[in-house]
């Protein structure tokens, strides 16, 4: 058998529903959007909670809710980039190099095709691996379809020597 080094994949999923506060502002990848915004503990950046997710998945090391509780008041409103930042340290302390990750996000709106390249870029400068965003609308299918919120799966790849 080849010394292979160690690859493992990670899946991340996650889920806001729109604010009915319309002052709230929208965090999509460490990107703002005109509100409203998605309703959440932190900021409710569901694309980089999806991400955050898929690499902790990876490494092994459990998820974003048993890292960053949403009943932790000190996270109230919390930069979601920052917890990314985190959690990627976390990967990188227990030996596992990121590879990259791949979004598909669900949602008829914002439109992101204007600012995927600025997404992509921030994230991919927080986790330190490329990190591409893919926008995908829901058809009219479900509550995503009826505009009640945005969903984002994510896959991410890490490796490590043998
Ligand atoms: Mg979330």
């Amino acid at each position: 058998m080849p010394d292979f080094p160690a690859i493992r994949v990670g899946q991340g999923f996650d889920i806001h529903p729109f604010s009915t506060d319309p002052d709230r502002p929208m965090m999509l990848a460490g990107v703002a959007f005109p509100g409203p915004g998605l309703a959440g503990h932190s900021d409710a950046d569901v694309i980089a909670h999806a991400v955050t997710d898929a690499f902790l998945g990876a490494a092994g090391l459990g998820d974003i809710g048993s890292h960053f509780p949403d009943t932790d008041p000190a996270l109230q409103g919390a930069d979601s980039i920052e917890l990314l930042r985190a959690a990627m340290r976390g990967v990188r302390d227990a030996g596992w190099t990121p590879l990259n990750a791949d979004c598909s996000v669900v949602l008829d709106a914002p439109k992101l095709a204007p600012v995927r390249e600025a997404m992509q870029e921030r994230l991919t400068e927080a986790v330190g691996a490329p990190v591409t965003i893919k926008g995908k609308r829901p058809e009219g299918i479900g509550a995503l379809g009826r505009g009640d919120g945005i969903a984002c799966w994510a896959v991410a790849l890490v490796a490590r020597p043998q």
